[in-house]
This record gives C-alpha cells, structure tokens and sequence, in this order.
C-alpha cells in the first residue's frame, strides 16, 4: 500500500473507521474498526487488519470514562498513524447524514461546510452533531489532512418534486420542509453493485429495502433514487429497532395536549422508545426477538414486516411498477424469516421466493416462477464514503 484513505462513521455512542487503499478501489479496507460506548458509557476499542486478526489497542486501550468524539479521535489520530508507518494518509471520508438541499455528492470539506453542515443539525439531531464533531477534531488534530464529507441525503436528491413535497403550506416547502430521505450511502452502493446480479434489468424498477437498526427503501429507476420511506428526519417511513417509522402527526399532538408531554418527552418515545423495542416490550435487536417466544416478540415482527410489505407498495407509482426487490443491511442481510414474511404479502406482486436459498442467504431468493427477482446484496457504506474521497481528491 503506498498511500491510504480512512473513513469516519461517526454515531451517537460510536466512531466506525476504516483505512481503505489509496491506489485501488478495493472492496474490503485494509483495517476497520470501531470504539463504542461514547458519550457517557465506557468506551470499548476494537480493531482487526484484513485477515481478520485484532490489533492492539495501545493508547486507546484505556480512554477515559465520557470521552467524546474529539477525545477520541485525538488519540486514534496517532494511532492510525503508527499503523500506517510511512505510508500517507491522502483524505480523511466521512459519512454525514444530513446534507440539506445543498449537496447532491461527495463534497471537500471547507471552514464554511462545516458552518452549513452544523446549520443542519436540528434536522438530524441524533446523528448530524457527532459527524461534524468528528470533522472538527480532524481539522483540529491534523489540519493540513484533507476532508470529505459523504452525505446519506444526497442520493435523493434526484426524487421528482412530488416525492419530496409535503402537504403543507408552501411557505415552509420553500424554508426547507421537504422529504430528504436517508441510508443514501447504502443506496449508492447497491445501486452500484446492481448491474453485476441483473444485468440491464438493473435500470428497470428496483426496490431496495435496507433494515438495520434504522430501516428505510428506496424506488430506484436507472439506479437513481425516485422515492424513499425517510423523510424530513430518519424518523419517518418503516419500523425501527426503537423509532416508529411513519405515525399519524395527531398522535404527536394528543401526547402534547391530553397527556401533557413536552417536545423533549415526545422525542425520546418515538426516537428511542418505539419501534420493535416499545412493541415487543423486550428489545430492539430482531436476533433477540427471533429467538424469542414472547407473544409481544412475536407481534413486533409481524408489525415490522406487514409495515415494510405496506411500505413498499406506497412506492409503487413513483416507479410504476417492479422488476426486482433487494434486501439490504442487518435485518435484510440476515434475516431470512423477515425477508420471507415480507415477501408472503407481497405474492400479489408475483414474488415467489425459493425458500431453500434465502435460508440459506444465497444472493438470488426468488424462485424461478417468480415474476420479480429478489436478492440478498450486503451494503457496503465504508466502501462509498472511500470511493468518493479518492475520487474528489483524484
Ligand atoms: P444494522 O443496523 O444494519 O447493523 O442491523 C442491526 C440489526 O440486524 C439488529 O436488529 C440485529 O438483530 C439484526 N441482525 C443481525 N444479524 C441477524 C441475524 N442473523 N438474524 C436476524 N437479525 C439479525
């Protein structure tokens, strides 16, 4: 390796990185790791090169109780140096999750972007301020290393205006109201991968359905995005691990006006205490639930599937029609019981799966009687966010 890029995936209690090749646009980096447990918890290092063996932890091994993303990153910074040896480090990628109507693709990192991409964070609370926190410390600790912001709004930005209008009065249409949709990085990759399972029928009508933790889909004709589940906020659309997905906004207002709760209360239920954890009243990892015999366990997952089943058909005329659905992410990758409850009520559409390969994860699920293809494609966001930075800095 004779240069390198690093990714930053910066959450709420977590930093995700990866040292990708700066020569080739490899698949796999050639380190990756993740320090969980910030912001409060203990924070837990963990790191492995790319066959797979851990790598020690030196300095990070004993980062302080609350240590935040700045704290963080001050010490990893050296660290990756020493892995890196001689070897430069050309950009430093960051997935940012929210990028407004400014940025429709990967964008070099300014003084001002930081101002706008902090501007934005009323509408990604949870996750817009760790992202610029995490490109403030670089700017801070390594200032001469370019940056590149990668954002989850941008591959949306091609959804036709009516996809991305609310009823509501124009005035706050042109404020910014508007359905921005999330997960793009994910997106991007699929649809890059897409041609290599479908062949042409990768510019036909796709949905991509990518269940995680945050859930969402996303329409795609021509590998672009034409309508998507999220909305003004990563709240919107599916069912979640804990937020509820789409509600209607009068339940919002009885809990402020009959129940007394404020805005914050309101909040934290839908963010945090909703989803498949405030259904099942027991979790809000489908592992846990699957291998569950509550009846509750049992109803969250029936919800999730019937809503993401019900979802799906919503974004039917914004493509008009389908010739191929891809499961994606945590719960679409792993799941095989969700992504056969999801297909069994979509058999309307045509959708027969063969229920020994998507048991078995293999990448094509459908029958060969099925009308439509379906496909298990593991996303790959790191790999994006590496792309484009070695594309901008190109
Ligand atoms: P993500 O946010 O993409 O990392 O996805 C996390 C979700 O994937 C959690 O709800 C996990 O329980 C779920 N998941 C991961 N592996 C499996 C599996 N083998 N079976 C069912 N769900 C899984």
């Amino acid at each position: 390796m004779n240069s390198a890029f690093l990714t930053f995936n910066a959450g709420s209690s977590s930093l995700k990185f990866a040292v990708f090749d700066g020569g080739e646009t490899a698949l796999e980096p050639r380190l990756k790791g993740l320090i969980a447990g910030l912001g409060g918890g203990v924070p837990a290092f963990s790191a492995k090169d790319a066959t797979g063996v851990p790598l020690d932890a030196g300095a990070l091994g004993a980062l302080g109780a609350a240590s935040d993303h700045e704290a963080v990153i001050a010490l990893l910074l050296p660290w990756l140096a020493a892995q890196l040896g001689d070897v430069p480090l050309l950009a430093v990628g960051h997935r940012v999750v929210h990028g407004g109507q400014y940025y429709a693709g990967p964008t070099r990192v300014t003084p001002e972007v930081i101002t706008r991409l902090a501007g934005l964070e009323p509408l990604a609370p949870l996750h817009q301020p760790h992202n610029v926190a995490a490109i403030r410390a670089v700017a801070k600790w390594q200032p001469d290393t370019p940056q590149i912001a990668c954002f989850d709004t941008s591959f949306h930005r091609t959804q036709d205006r009516l996809a991305q209008l609310f009823a509501l009065p124009r005035d706050l249409s042109d404020e910014g109201i508007l359905r921005y949709g999330f997960h793009g990085l994910s997106y991007d990759y699929i649809a890059g991968a897409l041609p290599e399972h479908l062949g042409v029928q990768a510019d036909g009508r796709v949905i991509v359905a990518h269940l995680g933790n945050g859930s969402s889909m996303c329409a795609m004709k021509d590998r672009k995005s034409r309508a998507t589940t999220m909305g003004f906020t990563a709240l919107d659309g599916l069912m979640m691990g804990r937020r509820c997905g789409a509600l209607d906004p009068g339940v919002v207002l009885y809990l402020m006006q009959e129940k007394g709760m404020s805005a914050n209360e309101v909040a934290e239920l839908l963010y945090k205490q909703s989803g498949l954890l405030g259904v099942s009243e027991l979790s809000n990892d489908m592992q846990v639930l699957q291998a569950s015999d509550s009846p509750h366990a049992k109803e969250a997952i029936a919800l999730f599937c019937y809503r993401a089943a019900s979802s799906l058909a919503g974004l039917l005329p914004a493509i008009g029609g389908l010739d191929a659905l891809v499961f994606t992410a945590g719960i679409g990758e792993n799941s095989a019981l969700v992504r056969k409850l999801i297909c069994e009520q979509l058999a309307w559409l045509g959708i027969v799966l063969d229920d020994a390969a998507n048991e078995a994860g293999q990448s094509t699920i459908s029958a060969a009687s099925s009308k439509l293809r379906v496909l298990v494609i593991p996303t790959n966001e790191e790999r994006v966010v590496a792309d484009a930075s070695r594309a901008l800095i190109a």
